[in-house]
């Protein structure tokens, strides 16, 4: 029998996710706290589930993509969870952006249990998860990432197996260590071109043709420039990016003098009350630190 999917976690990213892995055809068992998160995918013929325990009850893989470690833990181990209903064999597969340690603890417990667990984070924001053609970065035993990997094919586009549990979440915070400079780049870039009274578009223009093109100045630049702080990736989920990637810093003993930079910057936007916004709200904290304005919306 093929087999039966689960998903846990139904947001900005979790929805089309779980709605790619249904329209490929795919038996889905799905939770989400809100109900009217689960209507989507019901509406695709998947099955609500009241907790993630009945998803595990009924499910050979179970994907989970929920915010930060504690939720993560939660939706695992906690009242309801997953440990719960979990069957003999089933994989669990956490696609959120948590902490390495905190993933390989996890990765323990399911395997003392009978289980499997892979760590998948991804990259690619909410467009890339609509259009199925995220990055994920995987961590856990080669032979369970195999088993796992045609279903990441129907969400991603470019699937490295990184190495071993927690592998995939450090490739993460790689990840973010390098997104979040960038975005802060870009806006000293657009800063300094205004304070010069050259036109900030023009000079995104002539960057994206050279070596400081990137997705970032494409998708992010333009947004940053129109104003644009619809979510997206929330503030809040990238200050949590940054305090794992800190704390990992910590935890190895290394110096990463540019990313504490700009974690300032996030901690501050979210300071702010911008934690729902998206997280090039940096840009609006750098325009008040410069007191330039460069984007449409500011005031
Ligand atoms: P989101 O829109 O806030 O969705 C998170 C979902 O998780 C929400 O529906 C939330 O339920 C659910 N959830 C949180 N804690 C839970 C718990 N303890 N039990 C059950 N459900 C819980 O966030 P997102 O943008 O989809 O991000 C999800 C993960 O992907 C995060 O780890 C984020 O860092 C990562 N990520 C996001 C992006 C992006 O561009 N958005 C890109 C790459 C990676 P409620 O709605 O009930 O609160």
């Amino acid at each position: 029998m093929a087999d039966q999917i689960g998903f846990i976690g139904l947001g900005i990213m979790g929805r089309p996710m779980a709605l790619n892995l249904r329209r490929a055809g795919h038996a889905l068992w799905v939770h989400a706290r809100r109900p009217e998160n689960m209507a989507p995918l019901v509406a695709a013929g998947a099955t609500a589930c009241a907790s993630a325990r009945e998803v595990a009850e009924h499910s050979d893989i179970i994907f989970t993509m929920v915010s930060d470690t504690d939720d993560v833990e939660q939706v695992i181990n906690g009242e309801h969870g997953i440990v719960e209903g979990l069957r003999p064999g089933s994989i669990v597969v956490d696609m959120s952006t948590i902490s390495p340690s905190a993933t390989r603890a996890l990765a323990d417990l399911l395997e003392t249990l009978g289980g499997e667990m892979l760590d998948a984070p991804v990259s690619g924001g909410e467009k890339g998860a609509i259009d199925g053609t995220l990055s994920i970065m995987v961590g856990g035993k080669a032979k369970v990432f195999a088993r796992v990997r045609p279903l990441f094919e129907k969400m991603g586009k470019n699937v490295i197996h990184i190495g071993d549990n927690g592998a995939g979440q450090v490739a993460k915070a790689c990840n973010q260590v390098v997104i979040t400079q960038a975005i802060a780049a870009i806006g000293e870039a657009y800063l300094l071109a205004a304070a010069n009274g050259v036109d900030p578009r023009k000079v995104r223009e002539a960057l994206l043709g050279g070596f400081a093109s990137s997705r970032a100045l494409e998708s992010h630049g333009l947004r940053m420039l129109d104003g644009n702080y619809q979510p997206g990736f929330k503030a809040h989920l990238h200050k949590k990016d940054m305090r794992i990637v800190m704390e990992s810093a910590t935890e190895t003993g290394i110096a990463l003098p540019g990313t504490a930079l700009v974690t300032q910057l996030i901690n501050t936007a979210v300071g702010q009350g911008m934690g729902e916004d998206d997280s090039i709200s940096i840009f609006r904290i750098q325009q008040k630190l410069c007191g330039v304005q460069v984007d449409r919306q500011e005031d």
